[in-house]
């Protein structure tokens, strides 16, 4: 039972050890997301991430053990670890993380975006392996006083943000298989620049019928880093092909459930009803809990409903898209996720066809992606003020 307790991680007793060598700053153009994103070949692949190897000067770092928690948190410079081979972490993947951005607002705050989303998620996926929960509210404390610790790196200019990872690794020396004794928790961080610098650029996606990404009962909608690797390939065969995604299906149905590491929003006009109807999956444990598609469900309940718009969590098979897009129901499609917000989608190659997801051929987002995108960074970066904001 020790590992599914949270073992009492105390905020207060952080020490802060700062760096005799602090880096220089990448210039905010060069920090630029899709700056060569011209399309999904590999260079560009491997070139978002780069961007994303710019890491901060310090890290939040803390260790736990079986037999005395969690130990005291230390903010110390950013380094390498130091873990004998036979660690638990390399053999059998005892690895978890999680994705989030820290804001700087117009007054020069500093804001995060939901945190304690990523804290429960966070928990979800550590225990599902036998590593130790943390306090969320504790270590949501800690990483603002990281991200504090760092703030230079944040450019206060729209679009940008800190990376955050939060990531949580078995650190027992045995090669036995079996519940890990020892864990260590840390924060890196990484400042980004938009995703879509000169506006939107809508991507093509390539449904993948030869691989599962996850299956009911498995461990798909938590965050472990072992959901991950099994994908690069799919992907790269998919930007092979020309196409910057692959869209994973399920089952014999087919069934649409997420892109890469984003979740999927379909627009259309319902076959039945004629209502404009905002579908993504449903959370059956086969899709990861997206943030921002939690985010995205309620705006669209608060702000879409009332306009005449049906929201659905609900299976819709690739085949039902492909049907919605011949017969002109379609809307429009977009992806979400921490670090576009929103992804809009041009097309979607499926069974030899390319399904046309309903943007005009000179228009790069739909207006409901362009709305929730918005929507969403006007509540990161304090210009709305929101409950969803939280100031550090
Ligand atoms: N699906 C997968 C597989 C992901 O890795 C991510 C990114 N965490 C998402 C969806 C989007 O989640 P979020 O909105 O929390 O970034």
């Amino acid at each position: 039972a020790r590992a599914f307790q949270a073992a009492g991680l105390d905020a207060s007793k952080l020490t802060v050890t700062k760096t005799s060598t602090p880096k220089e700053l990448t210039a905010p153009q060069d920090l630029v997301f899709g700056k060569t994103f011209t399309g999904g070949d590999f260079a560009s692949i491997v070139h978002r991430i780069v961007v994303l190897t710019r890491l901060t000067d310090h890290m939040l770092s803390v260790e736990w053990t079986a037999t005395d928690g969690w130990h005291a948190p230390r903010i110390i410079p950013y380094q390498n670890l130091s873990l004998d081979p036979s660690t638990c972490v390399f053999h059998y993947a005892f690895e978890c993380f999680e994705g989030m951005k820290a804001y700087k607002d117009k007054n020069g705050g500093i804001r995060l975006f939901r945190p304690d989303k990523n804290m429960q998620r966070l928990n979800k996926s550590s225990s599902r392996i036998a590593l130790p929960t943390v306090d969320g509210e504790a270590l949501t404390k800690l990483i603002g006083d990281f991200v504090k610790t760092d703030s230079r790196f944040i450019p206060d200019a729209r679009g940008y943000s800190l990376y955050l990872r939060p990531t949580m690794i078995g650190t027992q020396k045995t090669l036995g298989v079996g519940p890990p004794g020892s864990a260590l928790l840390f924060v890196i961080a990484s400042p980004v620049g938009p995703y879509y610098p000169t506006g939107f650029k809508a991507i093509s996606l390539e449904a993948t019928d030869y691989a599962v990404r996850a299956w009911p009962g498995g461990v798909g909608d938590k965050k472990l880093g072992a959901n991950y690797a099994p994908c690069i390939l799919p992907q790269l065969e998919a930007a092979s092909r020309g196409f910057q995604q692959n869209l994973w299906l399920f089952g014999e149905e087919e069934y649409v459930t997420e892109v890469g590491t984003m979740n999927l929003f379909i627009a259309l006009k319902n076959k039945e009803t004629g209502q404009k109807e905002l579908i993504t999956a449903p959370l059956d444990g086969t899709i990861l809990e997206g943030v921002t598609r939690d985010s995205v469900l309620s705006l669209a309940r608060e702000r879409l409903v009332p306009k005449g718009w049906a929201v659905s969590e609900r299976k819709i098979r690739m085949s039902d898209v492909a049907e919605a897009a011949e017969e002109g129901r379609m809307i429009e499609v977009f992806g979400a996720g921490t670090a576009a917000i929103v992804s809009p989608v041009r097309n979607i190659s499926y069974s030899g066809k390319l399904v046309d997801c309903g943007l005009k051929e000179n228009e790069e987002a739909g207006e409901i992606a362009l709305q929730m995108k918005n929507w969403i960074e006007g509540i990161q970066y304090g210009d709305e003020e929101h409950a969803w904001s939280y100031v550090i």
